[in-house]
This record gives C-alpha cells, sequence and structure tokens, in this order.
C-alpha cells in the first residue's frame, strides 16, 4: 500500500519516474510478479498503472465499469490472490463515476434504469445508492463510498480470498480517486 500510494504521491508531485519502456516491457516478457491488485472503474480517467505511476508487471488490474463484480470478475482477482499470490487487492473507486450516478438516479426513478446488460450492470449499483439515499448534496460520494466498502466486504466472501487474509498473507482495502486533483484516498 505505501509503494502504490508513494507513486500516487510521485503523480501529485509532478515526478512520475515510468515512462513506458520497451526494456522493461522485455524484461516483464516471460512471467508476471505484481506486487499488488487493483479493482477499478473502467472509466477512461482512471488508469491504474499511471495514478500509481507504476510499470509493465507491477500491478494486476482488472476493471469494470463502476467497480461492479461479476462471477468472472471474481475469478480474475482470485486468479491473482492463488496463481499470483499477491498480497494487496485495492478496490479503487472514483468520485464522478457515471456508473454510481446513474444508480443514484435509477435509484430515485426506476423508469431511468437502461435496458439489458447495462440495466444489470446499474441495478447492481443501487443498494449502495439505497443504503445512503438520505444524504443530500454529497449522496454520489456517500453511494461510492457505500459501494466500495460492499465491494470490500463481497470480495471477502470468497473463500481463496477469505483464505488469504485469514493466513494473513492478503489485506483487501477500498479507496477513491479524485478526478480533479488525482489523489488517492483510502477508506479506513
Ligand atoms: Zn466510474
Amino acid at each position: 500500500m505505501q509503494r502504490l500510494l508513494a507513486g500516487n504521491d510521485r503523480l501529485l508531485a509532478n515526478k512520475t519516474l515510468h515512462a513506458q519502456s520497451l526494456e522493461s516491457i522485455r524484461q516483464h516478457a516471460e512471467s508476471q510478479a505484481p506486487y499488488a491488485q487493483v479493482f477499478g472503474c473502467a472509466d477512461s480517467r482512471v488508469p491504474v498503472e499511471a495514478i500509481f505511476d507504476e510499470d509493465f508487471g507491477d500491478v494486476f488490474v482488472t476493471r469494470t465499469a463502476g467497480n461492479v463484480l461479476s462471477e468472472p470478475t471474481i475469478g480474475t482477482i482470485e486468479y491473482g490472490v492463488a496463481a499470483l499470490k499477491t498480497p494487496l487487492i485495492v478496490v479503487l473507486g472514483h468520485q464522478n463515476c457515471g456508473a454510481v450516478k446513474a444508480a443514484v438516479d435509477a435509484m430515485k426513478d426506476p423508469s431511468k434504469t437502461p435496458a439489458g446488460a447495462l440495466g444489470a450492470l446499474v441495478s447492481a449499483l443501487v443498494p449502495a445508492a439505497r443504503e445512503v439515499e438520505d444524504r443530500g448534496a454529497d449522496i454520489y460520494s456517500a453511494a461510492l463510498e457505500a459501494h466500495i466498502r460492499k465491494t470490500v466486504e463481497t470480495l471477502q466472501t470468497s473463500p481463496v480470498v477469505s483464505s488469504a487474509v485469514a493466513a494473513g498473507t492478503l489485506r483487501v482495502v477500498g479507496a477513491s480517486y479524485d478526478l480533479a486533483t488525482a489523489k488517492v484516498t483510502l477508506y479506513r
């Protein structure tokens, strides 16, 4: 976690180290040993390696819109734990997330729920929105936090994840990224 946050600090200080190079790509061609996993949002403004100033081979990244889990996505993260032995999973949401906003809007007016698979994605976020429906102007930020905390909990219902956590070889934490400042803040 310290290494990730140090990378984010370099970004904030405009002192990033990791321009991508063919040399480092070749170094990682034979195998991977990422030191952390990040489960982020698909939003194009939240590129995980850039946010943490990391390089090829450093971080095992899974991204879906609104950090919504599905079984194959949990399987991806389980692979990171079981095969790659990553000691950390960061569930990284971000402020002003369009998927979270869509869920808050759908909670207030169910007719706004999109059809089909996109509707299923938005519906997966509605319970978090409902949890904070009495919040005023900061409902989007509160819904994001509620959803990220739920996602951290859901991941720990995976036997692969929970057994590694119980063994003390894995931590799962939630965090939020601010699109305007580039700062990552942990949910404690
Ligand atoms: Zn998003």
